[in-house]
């Protein structure tokens, strides 16, 4: 054995569709019946014939190249679980938010926690999600589980010094606990230093202080200045509700943005989930249009994620505008179904509602953002684009796929009908982790059973978690009659 051994170099000829980025315009562009060439550490090769060495080669007729998805906001922990509990439920007095009074009952077991992870890692990867950023309490099988769906993983630990409570359905207080959300905070960046040291290349951390306004203004400063010296990003749930609006209103007389702005930490490091009720939406009063300005001065990101709040009637108004005023925008999908396609295609539908323009946004501009935003925000420029010299992430789309035929503008066939149904296979580090819906690494089927006992466990715990000690049904009553 030589001490330099080659990587294996694997070809792809002749794809019908190539998704490659134009460093001309720093936008992505189509280039037609062109080779790739990668192997385990980059791409080597983009459009034309290759005709270097390789030791595999499949053929690319029929098939669109896309540079994998960036999904810069989930959440694993109960969310995977609490599908379908309250969707059709929201508290009158907190603006119909769900999250506050009936979100937080859902509780998960210790032992269905790997399987909810691998749930989400599942479904997200199916629809094209080569990177992801998993806000979520820390757990034995959380770092494992990341590292062998084979995904690019950001483990994000949550940490915060106020937990929510409601009051009979209609005050939301905070019960403040600082020496609690000091220890969480050192767990979380042991985590991170864990994942960050990790043997995986493929494993990050980020700092993830859990809301704006459950964290003091110490706590938010200090984890800015962690986020620094470890430099990595630091995320945070903020301008999200209109509860918390008004709770910062109460505070300190600033919106969530103008508030970060004023504790310096504004920057290019940060990325917000998920900016909608600043000062210039419609449902708020301060008629001014300064945060937008401040975002955008500051680099700051915003993870944008609309199929959870569009859920609850809650628009971000408009995706398309936050960008024209020169915001960094990266695509999330939060909750269930962790569908990145479907997200962005959610996120297009819902900017052009609120813009009341069809030229509000183009799905160039989504496609734009789940890549390129998304890289940005991790500081990254090896992922979320196809190039020579980046990752070797991507997805193959069936263009010979029913819901993708017949094809004018394949991108556009995606987004708008096929979603993942077309996505045949999925690329990380030039390995295949997901092929015909079924995923390499993870066994998604055990999941789904252990699932099935974790909604019983959570139901149980239901009336217990309830200030008010509800049943399920009494708090949510099933869509149909049950005869
Ligand atoms: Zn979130």
């Amino acid at each position: 054995m030589t001490e330099q051994m080659t990587k294996p170099i694997h070809v792809i000829r002749n794809i019908e569709t190539i998704v490659a980025f134009d460093p001309q315009t720093g936008g992505h562009a189509y280039l037609s019946d062109g080779d790739i060439a990668f192997d385990e550490a980059s791409i080597l090769h983009v459009g034309g014939h290759y005709d270097g060495p390789f030791e595999r080669e499949e053929h690319g007729k029929d098939k669109m190249l896309l540079p994998g998805l960036v999904n810069i906001h989930c959440h694993s922990d109960e969310e995977p679980l609490s599908k379908g509990i309250f969707d059709d439920m929201g508290t009158p007095a907190l603006w119909g938010q769900a999250m506050y009074e009936y979100s937080t009952l859902v509780e998960i077991s210790e032992e269905a926690r790997e399987a909810s992870l691998t749930i989400m890692l599942g479904d997200l990867i199916r629809s094209g999600v080569t990177t992801l950023v998993d806000i979520a309490g820390p757990h034995d099988k959380w770092l494992p589980t990341l590292v062998k769906s084979g995904a690019r993983a950001y483990a994000a630990p949550g940490f915060r010094e106020a937990r929510w409570h409601v009051e009979d359905s209609r005050r939301l207080d905070y019960h403040w606990d600082s020496a609690k959300g000091r220890e969480a905070f050192a767990r979380a960046l042991a985590c991170v230093d864990e994942a960050e040291a990790h043997p995986s290349t493929r494993l990050g951390g980020i700092l993830a202080p859990s809301q704006v306004e459950t964290c003091s203004p110490e706590l938010l400063t200090e984890a800015m200045a962690a986020a620094r010296s470890r430099n990595i990003p630091i995320t945070l749930h903020a301008a999200q509700t209109m509860a918390e609006h008004e709770e910062l209103l109460r505070r300190t007389g600033l919106t969530a943005v103008q508030y970060l702005d004023r504790l310096g930490i504004l920057n290019e490091r940060l990325i917000l989930g998920h900016c909608i009720f600043l000062d210039s939406h419609s449902w708020t009063r301060q008629r001014t249009e300064i945060d937008m300005q401040l975002l955008a001065r500051g680099g700051t990101t915003v993870a944008h994620c609309p199929v959870t709040f569009s859920r609850s009637g809650m628009i971000l108004e408009s995706i398309g505008k936050y960008r024209r005023n020169g915001i960094n925008v990266g695509i999330g999908t939060d909750t269930y179904p962790y569908n990145m396609l479907e997200e962005m295609r959610r996120a297009l539908i819902c900017s052009r509602i609120a813009g009341k323009s069809v030229h509000d946004i183009k799905t160039a501009d989504i496609f734009e953002m789940a890549t390129l935003g998304g890289a940005k925000a991790l500081g990254r420029t090896d992922i979320g684009r196809i190039a020579v010299g980046a990752k070797a992430d991507f997805s193959l789309i069936d263009l010979n796929h029913s819901a993708m035929q017949p094809v004018y503008d394949p991108l556009r066939n995606l987004l708008h009908c096929a979603a993942e149904r077309a996505v045949q296979a999925v690329y990380v580090d030039g390995q295949c982790i997901a092929r015909d819906g079924k995923l390499l690494g993870l066994d998604y089927d055990g999941a789904v059973h252990v699932m099935r006992d974790a909604l019983v466990f959570a139901k149980e715990r239901i009336p217990a978690n309830d200030p008010r000690r509800r049943s399920l049904s009494e708090l949510a009553p099933l869509s149909l009659p049950s005869n």
